[in-house]
């Protein structure tokens, strides 16, 4: 299997959520997650945000801004969108 690093992870990143990327490639995102918590926080606030944005907005979002655009606010803030603390 190909590693990949925490750079490819976001670049493939609208790709994974969207569940349209080749297995192989899904299986090397999940393999580096499973050892890289960054990455790992970075796409389970990416995944709720893009929720929200489905549950609350009638706006249709092209997800590759929508991915890029949470990914950038979940590494700034290396944690979850809203939390005001
Ligand atoms: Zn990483």
């Amino acid at each position: 299997m190909e590693k990949i690093d925490c750079d490819q992870v976001l670049d493939q990143l609208s790709e994974y959520l969207d569940e349209e990327m080749r297995a192989e490639l899904c299986e090397a995102i999940k393999e580096h997650l499973a050892r890289c918590q960054d990455c790992k926080v970075m796409v389970d606030s990416v995944r709720k945000t893009i929720v929200l944005y489905q549950k609350h907005s009638t706006i249709e979002l092209p997800m590759q801004a929508t991915v890029k655009l949470s990914a950038a606010l979940a590494r700034e803030y290396g944690r979850e969108p809203g939390r005001a603390d």
